[in-house]
């Protein structure tokens, strides 16, 4: 299975997007939104940002493994 390392940050407050890589075996808990500078935290229920703003799961969710 192929994973992707890039993920399109949509930032739930302004709408901005903004593609970012993902780290292969780590997942990010926080992201600030550089056009409205808002701290973004995970969903309740998703292991990182990526997961609940993204439009690619983390890598970890993707080879369905057990995350962080
Ligand atoms: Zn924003």
């Amino acid at each position: 299975m192929e994973i992707k390392l890039a993920s399109i940050m949509t930032c739930p407050n302004c709408g901005y997007k903004k593609e970012e890589s993902m780290p292969i075996n780590a997942c990010t808990y926080f992201y600030i939104c550089e056009n409205c500078s808002i701290k973004l935290s995970p969903k309740d229920g998703d292991c990182c940002v990526f997961c609940s703003y993204g439009s690619t799961q983390c890598p970890p969710v993707q080879a369905s493994k057990n995350c962080c």
